[in-house]
Formats: structure tokens, C-alpha cells, sequence
């Protein structure tokens, strides 16, 4: 049998040090009777005759603690295998592998012939091999799997008992062994499910084998020990399965969405163009009225397929910025202008209100309009008609921060957990991809955006963005080195 390397031996082996020093007592002992047999005046052979029966109590005193010691030990070592197995299975994931282990483990420790570790089929009905001890090399390919049917093998192992087979001749896994030998069949249950077997097979008289209690114990550690192997496993496939689907969804977007773009940028053109001839002539008639229809509708598609093209490049939204100093009520106003229309044909109000006037952000400008018409066009599609939508500005600690309020049916606390996602609408039709972006575009400014509990009617979503220091400021707090 091949050595096994030990990582951990919890039980200390009788060492030398220990030995010397019984051999030191017996030659004290001895060199006492000397002295004794001199003070007697005895001669050489006197001396013999006194030291005899000393020198033959010292070998066998000798000889018992050393057996003593032997066996302390293998009793003392057989009861930590458990704990053994556990610290020696606990860094190893891969199912295989911990089977494969646990088997050359078990049939070392136990003097074992052969051990071989059996694994349920999904349908409960059969044990597996799946690793093997004690076996010539290709004998875990052409092993058969044993049928638990409603026979004794499959009662007492779903009983979480132990089956002990006082002969191995007729066994489907170990026949072909020594006359006397035992076969052992050792449940491994896990949630309270039976899942497999750690099967072994010795000598009858292999007082290790017959130790009932330390089998059940390698039992539980084993299926413990496996049991995690296979969870691990189990989400790890998982993760990339689910990873897979995401990169499939993310293929799919990519390819949708740049298929749409090229018609949706003739159709808003010649809608575009349509539209400039209308002005010239009668908006107001109903050939003017559904052709604003067409730009209206075609803008929202192309403002829908833009969402879809910057998500589906990359889970995360992350464009290159092109930072300038604007003034954020500047941006609020032309946030609010764009919409404007929509807000009007629902009769809705929306209100500015700034407590800091001239406020400079250092922001890329289109970026920053987006997170700001992508919050305003949410307050006015979640709006109902007549409803008034407020957003307000204000200076702290150095931020801006932005609100924007409405009176709509605001947003239960699961959703507010949740609608930063992308793809995320609750119970609401759209794509829910605005408030992704918004936020992505948000951290990208090292800003934060967040939405308020609010308990009054109505929905408040917040958005900080660092204030810019003014120039005359900058100078007194940092002077010009030269
Ligand atoms: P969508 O573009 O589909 O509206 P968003 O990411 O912008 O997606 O919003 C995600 C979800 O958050 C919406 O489906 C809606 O349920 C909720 N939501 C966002 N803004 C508001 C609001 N002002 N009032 C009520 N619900 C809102």
C-alpha cells in the first residue's frame, strides 16, 4: 500500500526521548543491584546471580510499556481519523478529487484491502463508484453499480445504519479477496437524505473495521465533506450558466439594437424633413399634427434604442467624459425645456427652484442633461394628467443637490431597493433601463443618486454632483506656486 502523507497528526508517536529514558531507569536499577552485590563482597559470578532476575525484570519491563506505548497510541490515533479526515477534505472542492482522497485515506488508516467510495444516481436507485482503493488500475471504468432495489443493502443503508457482510465471496465489489474477509457498507447521509457509500473491505479480525463507532464517525464527515463538494459544484455551474445567459442577453441587445438604429435614423430623418415642410405650411392641420406625432414617437424609440445600445455593451455604462464648467441651472432649464412639450400635453406644471443661483458643476454637459431628462421624463410619464412635477437646487458641503419631486403614485419600498437595476420596472411597462444609466453617469461625475422614502404622496429622487469651487476661492485656499 502506497504511503499517505500526513498534514496533520493530532496524537504524538512515542518517541525517542521517551524510550532513552525508560532504558536509563533500567540501567539505574541495575547499576543499584552492583553496588549492592559489591557491599555484599560477592564475586563476578555472585554479582550474575544477583543481577539476573533484575536484568530480566528490566527487559521485560521494557518490553510491556513499549508494547504499552504502541497501543496507547494506535487507540489513542484511531479516534482522531474523524477530525483527521475533516481537516484533510476541508480545502478540497472538486468532488472527485475529495472521493479519490478520502479512499486512499480510509484504506490506510484502517488497514483496509479495499474501499471505494459509491454515489446515488439522481433516481436514487443506484451506487456509483466513484473512487476506489485497493483496485487494479481500470477497475473504476468496468465497475458495476450496485442496485439498491428493496433489498437489505438499500433497507438498513436508508436507515442510516451500518451493513456489515461477515464473508466478501458473491459481493458485486469485493469478491475475489482473502477467505475471512469482511465487507462494510457505511451510509453516507446528507440532509437527511442518503447519497451514497463508503464501502470497505478487510480482514475479518481487523479490530479497526469492527469499530462501529469510529466507522459511523468517518461516515458523517465523509458525507459532510462531499455533500459541500457537491453544492459547490452545483453553484459554481449555476454562476456560469447564468453568466452564459447574460452574455447571450447582452449578444442579443448588441444585435437588436444597432439592427433598429440605421431605420430609425432614416425615418426620424424624413420625419425630420417632413416636418420643416409642415412648419412652412399648416402645423396645426392634421397632416402637421401626425407628422410632429412620427417625430415625437420616433425620438422616443431612438432615445429608447440609444438606452439599450450603451447597456448592452457593458453591464455597466462607462462612456468617456468631456467635463466643462456649466452652470447646473443652465442645465436644469434645458433639461426642463426638452420636456417641456410632453409635460404641456398632459396639462402637468413643472416647477424650477434654485437656492444657488450661478452654481458651477464641472460636468460633461450632454452626459449630465441625460441623468436629468431621464428623472424628469419618469416624473412626467408617472404623473397623471394635471399633476406638477418640482425640482429644486441647493448648495451643501461643497455639493450640489438636485431634486426632483412629483405628484405621482410614488414607489414602494421593495421597488426602491431595486430600481437602479438595469432591466428593473416593477410592475411598470418600459425597459428600466433609464435609472441605470442615470446612475451610472451619476458615479461617473463622483456624484451619488439615491430615492427619498417618502411618505407623502408622490415620488422624490436625488442627485449630488460636486459643487466647482469659484476661481477667486481656489486661489485663497491653494496659492499659485511658482
Ligand atoms: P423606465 O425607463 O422603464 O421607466 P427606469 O429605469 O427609468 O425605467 O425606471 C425604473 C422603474 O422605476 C420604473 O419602471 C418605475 O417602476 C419606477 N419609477 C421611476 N421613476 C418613477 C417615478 N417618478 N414615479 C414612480 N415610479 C418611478
Amino acid at each position: 500500500m502506497d504511503a499517505v502523507e500526513h498534514t496533520f497528526d493530532p496524537v504524538r508517536e512515542p518517541g525517542l526521548g521517551r524510550r532513552l529514558a525508560l532504558l536509563g531507569v533500567v540501567v539505574g536499577v541495575m547499576a543499584v543491584f552492583r553496588v549492592y552485590a559489591l557491599l555484599l563482597g560477592l564475586n563476578l559470578t555472585g554479582t550474575l546471580f544477583v543481577l539476573a532476575p533484575g536484568v530480566l525484570a528490566g527487559l521485560s519491563t521494557i518490553v510491556g510499556i513499549e508494547v504499552g506505548l504502541r497501543w496507547e497510541y494506535r487507540m489513542r490515533r484511531r479516534h482522531t481519523y474523524p477530525h483527521e479526515l475533516g481537516c484533510e477534505l476541508a480545502p478540497i472542492y472538486q468532488f472527485p478529487a475529495a472521493c479519490r482522497r478520502a479512499a486512499k485515506l480510509i484504506a490506510h488508516w484502517l488497514r483496509a484491502r479495499a474501499v471505494v467510495v459509491g454515489w446515488l444516481t439522481e433516481d436514487g436507485q443506484l451506487l456509483e463508484p466513484v473512487a476506489v482503493y485497493g483496485f487494479p488500475s481500470g477497475w473504476l471504468k468496468r465497475a458495476p453499480s450496485l442496485s439498491l432495489g428493496d433489498g437489505p443493502l438499500s433497507g438498513t443503508l436508508r436507515q442510516g445504519k451500518l451493513l456489515t457482510r461477515s464473508s466478501t465471496e458473491g459481493d458485486s465489489w469485493f469478491s475475489g479477496g482473502a477467505r475471512r474477509e469482511r465487507a462494510v457498507y457505511v451510509p453516507l447521509v446528507a440532509r437527511g437524505r442518503l447519497e451514497g457509500v463508503l464501502a470497505i473491505a478487510a480482514a475479518g479480525r481487523n479490530p479497526q473495521v469492527r469499530d462501529q463507532r469510529l466507522l459511523a464517525a468517518l461516515g458523517v464527515v465523509l458525507s459532510l465533506a462531499l455533500d459541500n463538494c457537491r453544492l459547490y459544484e452545483g453553484q459554481r455551474a449555476h454562476a456560469q450558466h447564468l453568466h452564459e445567459l447574460n452574455r447571450m442577453k447582452s449578444d442579443f441587445l448588441s444585435t437588436v439594437s444597432h439592427e433598429l438604429r440605421t431605420p430609425l435614423t432614416s425615418i426620424m430623418m424624413a420625419a425630420e424633413m417632413l416636418l420643416e415642410e409642415e412648419e412652412t405650411r399648416d402645423l396645426q392641420s392634421t397632416r402637421g399634427k401626425l407628422v410632429a406625432t412620427i417625430v415625437r414617437g420616433a425620438s422616443r424609440l431612438s432615445s429608447l434604442v440609444a438606452d439599450l445600445v450603451n447597456i448592452s455593451r457593458d453591464d455597466e455604462f462607462k462612456p468617456r467624459l468631456e467635463l466643462d464648467s456649466v452652470s447646473i441651472d443652465d442645465l436644469v432649464a434645458n433639461a426642463a425645456a426638452i420636456v417641456q412639450p410632453l409635460v404641456a400635453a398632459k396639462h402637468q406644471t413643472i416647477d424650477l427652484k434654485s437656492s444657488a443661483p450661478g452654481t458651477l458643476v464641472r460636468v460633461d454637459r450632454l452626459r449630465f442633461e441625460q441623468v436629468l431628462i431621464n428623472l424628469l421624463s419618469n416624473a412626467q410619464r408617472y404623473t397623471p394628467p394635471g399633476g406638477h412635477i418640482t425640482v429644486s437646487t441647493r448648495l451643501a458641503r461643497g455639493e450640489v443637490i438636485l431634486t426632483v419631486a412629483d405628484s405621482g403614485p410614488g414607489i414602494s419600498p421593495e421597488d426602491r431597493e431595486r430600481i437602479f437595476e438595469p432591466f428593473y420596472r416593477g410592475d411598470r411597462s418600459g425597459l428600466g433601463l433609464g435609472l441605470a444609466i442615470a446612475k451610472s453617469l451619476v458615479e461617473l461625475h463622483n456624484g451619488r443618486i439615491w430615492v427619498n422614502d417618502s411618505d407623502h404622496h408622490g415620488s422624490e429622487f436625488c442627485v449630488t454632483v460636486p459643487a466647482q469651487t469659484p476661481a477667486k476661492e481656489r486661489a485663497l485656499v491653494s496659492p499659485a506656486t511658482h
